[in-house]
């Protein structure tokens, strides 16, 4: 598997990454259901209870349930694994759990790095069906990178430059924005580089070499792409 499907996390960076996974997917109870017992420990659980739409936690040794909240399960999950971070081979089961993918332990790729987990992404077999859904629906506007930028400047590619909006300091560039209708502050209802391909049930990026990096790195992983409605398989 060539390494770049394969991501190495310290305990640290992977504590990180849970709490980006939990920020950024909401509706996520089964999930929080599956793991709250491999955080807290044997006889801890979470009980949702459909019909009154309510959630109770169970902690270890406490007799008594608590009435809590998905937001509340992930802050109580996150306090506890920066407060007593559990060994790697606790985490990578943990890391297996919230990113859908396979987790080892291991020394890292860098001399002098601490162990830590390996997480397969998974992704070296996906393939995108060009169903322009993450085109259309996703909201990258605030995602264009000054590297983005400087690249298509180094590229003399005005036409993009064109859509990009851009907050300025001192006369230099300090952030930007995608894609923004020009002469306008109005964000464009639809990305301009996109276009029907000849098969018209695909879509195909008209500036598909040069696109931003938010876009090729999307999707990043099987549950980014589940999340998000990507339609690739
Ligand atoms: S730049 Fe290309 S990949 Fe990015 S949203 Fe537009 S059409 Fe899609
Ligand atoms: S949503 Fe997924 S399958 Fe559809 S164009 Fe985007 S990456 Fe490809």
């Amino acid at each position: 598997m060539p390494e770049k499907e394969r991501l190495f996390l310290t305990i640290d960076e992977a504590i990180a990454a849970i709490g980006n996974d939990f920020k950024q997917y909401t509706s996520q109870l089964n999930l929080l259901c599956v793991i709250w017992p491999l955080v807290f420990g044997e006889g801890a659980y979470v009980r949702l209870d459909v019909h009154n739409q309510s959630v109770w936690a169970k902690f270890p040794g406490k007799t008594k349930l608590i009435p809590s909240s998905e937001s509340g399960l992930k802050q109580r999950i996150m306090d506890q694994l920066t407060r007593w971070p559990p060994d790697s081979q606790h985490m990578a089961r943990i890391c297996a759990m919230v990113f859908g993918a396979h987790a080892t332990t291991g020394s890292g790729p860098e001399p002098n790095v601490l162990p830590g987990i390996w997480i397969d992404t998974d992704m070296a077999d996906f393939v995108c069906t060009q169903c322009g859904r993450c085109c259309r629906t996703l909201n990258y506007h605030d995602r264009c990178s000054l590297i983005d930028y400087q690249q298509w400047r180094d590229l003399g590619r005005t036409d993009i430059l064109e859509w990009v909006g851009t907050i300025q300091q001192h006369g230099r560039v300090v952030a930007c924005r995608i894609w923004v209708k020009p002469g306008t502050n109005d964000y464009a209802e639809t990305c301009p580089w996109l276009a029907r391909s000849d098969d018209k049930n695909r879509y195909v990026c008209t500036i598909h070499e040069v696109r931003p990096a938010i876009c090729r790195q999307y999707p990043g992983s099987r549950k980014h792409a589940r999340m998000t409605g990507c339609r690739g398989v």
